[in-house]
């Protein structure tokens, strides 16, 4: 990195140093996720201290000093203003943030994963179901960090992995195609990322995909862009599925899946 330049980026996380001041991660297009020193952001008066609060996009100077890199200048591009009024949504998306903080490594550039942030919070703040954002961009994410299970062959047998039923609104046929969303296509086994045809993972224990959430991942793992299903506990069951694969693989948080129930309670309960 050059001693100074001007970048966009989002703020995923922020913490508070010293009496004043607060670090934020901030993830750039081509710098990747950068960890920065806001000084004076809390002292009452100052400006920048609004500005660098998570879920901002903001075009800023970076400048690198001796020991700490320092944001400067910082201007907002974009507050998603209409995500921050709802409970849900400003939690799924502050969840997300925090997400991709924890599995980025520091200083790689990585600019597919920032667009797919952009993308997942312009789709919640457009009013795209929440599930479906989060199962999509955690799915997407995972494949661009190199864990993407083989999708179309048995990882034991080698058998191709069923091609699942189309989704339907059609009154015929919805009692067979809720049959078949119950029914296993196929299961990953998390520790091995390996997929597994429902006859060979008869034995083992692990992630459960039906033929409607198996196609999903197919195509979005294959670069498809942010699709939506009629049916949110396909979509929540992608989520978990992530989480729970994130879990094995990186280093990740469980504490999304408490958030994730805590969601549903307040749901039911209205
Ligand atoms: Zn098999």
């Amino acid at each position: 990195m050059a001693r100074e330049i001007l970048t966009e980026g989002i703020v995923l996380r922020r913490w508070y140093a010293g009496e004043y001041d607060k670090w934020i991660s901030f993830l750039t297009p081509e710098h990747g996720k950068l960890r920065l020193r806001v000084r004076g952001a809390r002292k009452p008066t100052s400006k920048m201290g609004m500005l660098t609060e998570p879920l901002n996009r903001l075009k800023a100077r970076v400048i690198e000093g001796r020991t700490q890199k320092l944001v400067a200048q910082p201007q907002l591009v974009r507050g998603y203003v209409p995500l921050r009024t709802e409970l849900e949504r400003l939690s799924i998306a502050l969840a997300l943030c925090e997400t991709l903080d924890r599995w980025l490594p520091d200083e790689h550039a990585e600019p597919e994963a920032y667009a797919t942030l952009i993308l997942a919070l312009e789709s919640l703040e457009s009013g795209v179901p929440a599930e479906w954002v989060a199962a999509w961009a955690l799915w997407r994410w995972l494949a661009m960090l190199g864990y993407s299970p083989d999708r179309e062959r048995c990882g034991r047998c080698g058998k191709a992995l069923p091609e699942s039923v189309e989704e339907s609104t059609d009154t015929t046929n919805a009692s067979r195609v809720a049959c078949a969303s119950e029914s296993v296509s196929a299961v990953l086994l998390p520790t091995e990322g390996l997929l597994l045809c429902a006859r060979c993972a008869a034995q083992h224990d692990g992630i459960v995909f039906t033929p409607e959430s198996l196609q999903r991942l197919q195509r979005w793992m294959q670069g498809e862009r942010l699709s939506v299903g009629s049916r949110p506990e396909v979509g929540q069951s992608l989520v978990r599925a992530a989480l729970r694969y994130a879990e094995c693989v990186l280093e990740s948080p469980v504490r999304w899946l408490e958030f994730w129930a805590r969601l549903n309670t307040l749901r039911e309960n209205g």
